[in-house]
């Protein structure tokens, strides 16, 4: 139940202060979405969310996304947050979880490339195993991506990455493009 997997997100959270979505709206698209959100609460951070089954399955990466295969970034898992969550820009205001601002920083559709022995599966198997992988078609991010739990501490330290192939790009995505692709607008201007 969609409703379930959203509680921890409901209980961190006051909706009438915060002007964060609520709802899971059933997505309409025939492939299903990602978005990854450049916040910057008590510490600047990016956080990697995609659709799957009904929520957006979310993890912190403390230093963004990496074009170069050779960069891996630590990704934390977060909370389920809801599909509407997919296009949220703007200000959680002081006193609020997550207080600060967020933009959106790329986003677009994603292919899960994961197989086992051959066979498809699935991204809610795929994550259980901590083991995922998908080919991102977004405005910034395009390509065969993964996202790999370490094994220490249970599932709380994962890594994401860019997996390698014929392109070795070494640019600082992060730098070259740092504004939203829905607005054009830096996190700076909303603060
Ligand atoms: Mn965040």
């Amino acid at each position: 139940m969609v409703e379930d997997k959203l509680s921890k997100y409901k209980e961190k959270r006051d909706f009438e202060k915060t002007p964060e979505p609520f709802t899971s709206q059933g997505s309409s698209s025939a492939k299903p979405r990602f978005v990854i959100q450049k916040h910057d609460a008590s510490r600047l951070h990016y956080d990697l969310r995609l659709e799957v089954d009904g929520v957006l399955k979310s993890w912190a990466v403390p230093k963004g996304p990496s074009i170069d295969y050779t960069q891996k970034r630590l990704a934390i898992p977060t909370e389920d947050h809801p599909l509407d969550y997919i296009d949220f820009e703007g200000t959680i205001p002081q006193g609020n979880y997550g207080a600060g601002t967020v933009i959106v920083w790329d986003t677009g559709t994603y292919r899960n490339l994961k197989e086992k022995e051959g066979q498809k599966i699935t991204m809610e198997q795929a994550i259980e195993e901590g083991h995922v992988e998908f080919y991102l078609e977004g405005e910034k991010l395009k390509g065969a991506y993964a996202l790999i739990h370490t094994g220490q501490k249970g599932r709380k330290f994962w890594l994401f990455f860019k997996m390698k192939d014929l392109h070795h790009e070494t640019s600082d995505i992060l730098k070259e493009r740092p504004e939203s692709v829905l607005t054009g607008r830096l996190i700076e201007d909303l603060e």
